[in-house]
């Protein structure tokens, strides 16, 4: 197992790095399935120091695993992103939409959203609510139904392995399931839709391949059942296209965060963004936003409102929502 340099901060490429205040190592439940694949002594662990960057005030472990581990962590050891699939479990079967507060009525009395764009993982923000609004019915049974005639449809569409008989029973039900599914989102059920935009970059930082529930992957469900648009990231494409983009928690996994922000700003009116501000940084992480992050942006004449006290929610570790803008003015939020 190789540890990698990461001697530039990995958001705005300054060397101008310090040792954080806070450092230490606590194992959990990730640590220890690294540790455990990748056969490390906890001594591998106590190399990665918590570095600050002066200039745009992230933290950073350094050294750090290397790019081809990273994508072991987050596609083999740990390839399924709990809180991506317990959002959307809890919607489909309890009914319950992620907790953000109220956080989308507070965007909906203060945005005009017909275009909206969300990055990586598409269960960690407001798609489920926009997803919600459509649906005149949309009542437990409702829900259920959609969820499951969904995820079977996916899977009969998988035909590895199948003799012949299989492959043609399977056919057959994918077909139907398809049906229903087209039936379900006729319009006689549905109010209309806002353009819905699934934004990825295919980061080794974020879970990618086996972010599967019942072997199907998380942004293929998105595309079906939620009818997201699935985009991969076009740095060089600057046109206004959205009214609002969403980087739910995932802007620390992505080796590019600021590229990635940098086309959030100009693509669209807003940006929210969702982050961890933890001055302690777990060993999973590669780095992580902080609280100084947001005077940052001002600086670079960006304009921030942050959201974090409006929003009603109640805090399990330090969070922090903030809507930006490059272009726009920000609404006086009420
Ligand atoms: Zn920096």
């Amino acid at each position: 197992m190789r540890l990698k340099k990461y001697n530039r901060c990995l958001f705005c490429k300054s060397s101008n790095l310090r040792l954080n205040n806070k450092q230490g190592f606590v194992h959990n439940f990730y640590t220890k399935a690294i540790q455990n694949d990748f056969n490390l002594k906890d001594s591998f662990f106590l190399k990665m120091k918590v570095y600050k960057c002066i200039k745009c005030k992230i933290i950073q472990n350094n050294p750090w695993f290397h790019y081809d581990d990273a994508f072991k962590i987050f596609n083999q050891i740990y390839g399924q992103h709990n809180r991506n699939w317990s959002n959307i479990l809890n919607f489909f079967k309890k009914g319950k939409k992620p907790d953000h507060g109220n956080l989308f009525a507070i965007l909906k009395k203060n945005l005009k959203i017909r275009n909206y764009a969300e990055f990586n993982s598409p269960f960690m923000g407001i798609m489920i609510n926009f997803f919600s609004e459509e649906y005149k019915k949309n009542n437990l049974n409702f829900l259920k139904k959609m969820f499951d005639i969904s995820l079977k449809y996916l899977s009969c569409r998988q035909l590895a392995g199948s003799n012949k008989t299989q492959i043609f029973d399977k056919t057959k039900l994918a077909k139907k399931y398809f049906n229903i599914l087209k039936k379900l989102k006729s319009k006689k059920f549905r109010n209309n839709r806002i353009q819905k935009t699934l934004i990825v970059d295919n980061s080794y930082l974020s879970w990618l391949y086996n972010d599967n529930y019942k072997s199907v992957n998380s942004k293929t469900l998105a595309s079906a059942l939620f009818d997201i648009t699935v985009k991969n990231i076009e740095q060089n494409d600057t046109k206004l296209r959205y009214d609002l983009f969403g980087i739910f928690h995932t802007l620390d996994h992505t080796h590019q965060p600021k590229q990635i922000l940098d086309y959030a700003l100009k693509s669209s009116k807003y940006v929210l963004i969702y982050c961890h501000i933890d001055e302690e940084l777990e060993k999973q992480h590669l780095f992580s936003l902080t609280s100084g992050f947001m005077n940052y942006l001002k600086e670079k004449k960006i304009k921030v409102f942050d959201l974090t006290s409006l929003i009603n929610k109640d805090y399990k570790s330090p969070e922090q929502y903030f809507l930006c803008s490059q272009k726009n003015q920000l609404p006086s939020f009420k």
